[in-house]
């Protein structure tokens, strides 16, 4: 169905089209180019620590991350039960066996208790975890002074799954920054696109040096094709790159946008009863990627999916929270740690529509179908 108002469209208004013709012109289109050069530059440029290799999706950078993390068959990787398939899929590539664990009320992601109580649980079972996968979901930042503090304690690295979260902070600090690596992804519809695209970023850069020789089928520097080690064929096109440059000048604009775009929605549902919002912490700063509400259904009268298809019948675009993970019939029967935090998330939750391009009176008019569901219900 064709939407009026879209969940999250791309808008290309900035240097795209006039980026695409140089890359056309250069010549250059495939894995190599001035492009690929200034992603990468501007991706370290923005977190200001890191550098970062450019890959063809968020999803590859992933399955990389893990592989330089050690990840191989047998093993067994902690990581958030509440996110998209992505996060965990990887893990299942590489031989290894995900277990999940439970969301924390205040931000929607991992909690520290439970992810302690897995490791320990694990690591009695002679199988301490190889790397703990965290998300920052819908753009919120994790509590990750919390859940560092867990993972140093057992030495167990990091993987940030920032996927959602290019932009956010955490204590001042852009998330991706926090993890042994981090991942950012460009497809169509995250807060920026290179119409696909993903990047790895670390600190290290011995291990982003590997991560792009992995990226290109670990091609041995000679005049011959030579291989000592099976790679893949993950990187980042200059076309896409070209795309990600001119969406990069755009970023600190979109995250403005969509924190702007949030606050209008908690004004114009001047604390209804019965919707709850995803909230920042004192420490945190989410692109408001997505704005998601609960809706308590016993206050509200209706549903998360009467309100979705209220608005979807008004040519209104909206979507499910996250099914979590450990509810997902590919993954049944894997371990999880917690309680029905992520599946209560679920079963009420929704995410509004929040294109950076929203007007201010098309959130109107969304939240005016809202109150006419809510009045309806108690007529
Ligand atoms: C989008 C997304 C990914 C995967 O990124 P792609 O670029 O689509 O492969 C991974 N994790 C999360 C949480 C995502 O939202």
């Amino acid at each position: 169905m064709a939407y009026q108002i879209k969940l999250s469209a791309p808008i290309f208004n900035g240097n795209e089209s006039i980026y695409i013709q140089q890359a056309v012109d250069s010549g250059h289109l495939a894995t190599y180019g001035s492009f690929i050069d200034q992603f990468e530059y501007k991706l370290g440029a923005l977190t200001k620590t890191h550098q970062a290799v450019a890959l063809n999706s968020g999803t590859s950078a992933l399955h990389l991350g893990m592989a330089l993390l050690g990840v191989s068959h047998g093993d067994e990787v902690i990581c958030q039960s509440f996110t998209f398939c992505a996060s965990a899929n990887p893990i299942i590539y590489l031989g290894a066996t995900p277990i999940f664990v439970d969301s924390e009320l205040d931000t929607w992601n991992m909690c520290p208790e439970l992810l302690e109580d897995a490791i320990l649980n694990r690591i009695a079972n002679g199988r301490k975890p190889k790397a703990i996968v965290i998300v920052h979901l819908f753009g919120m930042p994790a509590k990750m002074n919390e859940i560092i503090e867990v993972a140093s304690k057992y030495q167990i690295p990091i993987l940030e799954d920032a996927a959602e979260a290019v932009g956010s902070k955490y204590a001042n600090r852009h998330c991706g920054t926090f993890g042994e690596l981090g991942v950012y992804s460009f497809n169509g519809n995250k807060i920026i696109t290179a119409g696909g695209g993903g990047a790895l970023i670390s600190k290290n850069a011995s291990l982003l040096q590997k991560a792009e020789y992995l990226s290109m089928q670990a091609r041995e520097d000679l005049p011959y094709y030579q291989h000592l080690e099976i790679g893949y064929n993950y990187r980042m096109n200059n076309l896409s790159a070209a795309v990600g440059v001119a969406q990069m000048e755009q970023l600190h604009q979109a995250v403005k946008r969509r924190r702007e775009i949030n606050q209008n929605y908690r004004q114009l549902l001047n604390n209804m009863p019965g919707i709850k919002f995803q909230d920042d912490s004192d420490l945190s700063e989410s692109n408001y990627w997505l704005t998601t509400v609960l809706i308590d259904e016993k206050v509200m009268g209706f549903s998360n999916d009467q309100l979705r298809i209220k608005l979807m019948k008004n040519g209104i675009e909206t979507r499910f929270l996250w099914k979590p993970l450990h509810m997902q019939p590919v993954y049944r029967g894997i371990q999880f740690f917690g309680g029905s935090i992520a599946k209560s998330l679920f079963h009420s939750g929704i995410c509004l529509p929040s294109s950076s391009d929203l007007t201010f009176d098309d959130q109107s008019r969304i939240v005016q179908l809202i109150q006419d569901e809510l009045a309806k219900s108690f007529k």
